[in-house]
């Protein structure tokens, strides 16, 4: 398993919008984004081992692109453009100036740093529920962290120039942007209150629950490697904390795929950060 510092960033991938059912159908640059996304060769052996991945997706599978009413949904559509994102590719790198932003689908992007050490942490997690690359509409246009896939799957993304064209129109895309950024606030903030004050237990039970709210099925494709560098702890530690939580009956966890058996009696474990986070995220929920 490569730490997620140490994977390279290739550039994320078109997913192929064309119904060729051919041995290698590349990406089709004229297809249409909205079109049924169909997998090309290696995305379908991929998507053997990373079962979360669907085949067909459409933009309003992710929460803040289905809250905008018609009008402020309509300039965006025809540049919405279907992406694979893969477990371990870079979406941004510390310092990069954005070019898109990324609605994720399917996909999990972890907004992780990494130490002049080389230790690492996440601060955040993104899924279906919220959009990567807040940096370009606050202005400041790069961070000194980067945004890693740690779920692979599928999201849209949306150049730069329509973005901020609709965004400082005022509209309710502005509107959606700036209450997931003030949740995104609120979950980095409570992640390093968390990471100060509470066990690896109770975080692994938090991080998994929220794992699981982003995913469309339910079992979590993860090694203890990875796990340890998001959580920025040592893998003896995730294997103590996750061998506790098998051992209660609360998750099954062989050869890198966690089930959630016993969601409520997970969430009993987790501190209370899983809570406000969620709690806080419904409130700032899109209202369009
Ligand atoms: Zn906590």
């Amino acid at each position: 398993m490569t730490p997620l510092h140490q994977a390279q960033a290739p550039a994320l991938q078109r997913a192929p919008a064309q119904t060729h059912r051919g041995p290698h159908p590349d990406a089709h640059p004229d297809a249409h984004p909205e079109a049924p996304a169909q997998p090309h060769e290696p995305l379908r052996q991929h998507a053997h081992h990373h079962p979360q991945i669907q085949p067909q997706t459409h933009p309003h599978q992710n929460d803040l692109l289905a809250s905008l009413p018609a009008a402020d949904y309509e300039p965006l559509a025809a540049l919405l453009e279907p992406v694979v994102l893969r477990l371990g590719d870079t979406v941004y790198a510390p310092g990069q100036q954005l070019s898109h932003v990324v609605f994720p689908i399917s996909a999990v992007v972890s907004l992780h740093h990494v130490m002049a050490s080389g230790s690492t942490a996440e601060t955040a997690g993104v899924g279906h529920e919220g959009v990567v690359g807040v940096a370009l509409f606050m202005g400041g246009g790069a961070t000194p962290s980067s945004a890693v896939v740690h779920t692979s799957g599928w999201g849209y993304r949306l150049p730069r120039g329509v973005l901020m064209q609709q965004f400082d129109r005022g509209g309710a895309l502005q509107r959606v942007l700036l209450r997931y950024t003030q949740a995104l606030m609120t979950q980095i903030a409570q992640t390093a209150v968390c990471y100060r004050h509470h066990s690896i237990e109770q975080q692994l039970s938090g991080w998994l629950m929220a794992a699981q709210d982003r995913m469309a099925l339910g079992e979590l494709v993860m090694t203890q490697e990875l796990l340890a560098s998001l959580l920025g702890v040592r893998r003896e530690s995730i294997t103590q904390a996750a061998g506790k939580l098998q051992q209660q009956g609360h998750i099954s966890y062989r050869r890198g795929h966690i089930t959630v058996l016993n969601p409520q009696a997970l969430r009993a474990t987790a501190c209370e950060c899983y809570g406000v986070v969620k709690a806080e995220l419904r409130r700032l929920a899109p209202v369009g």
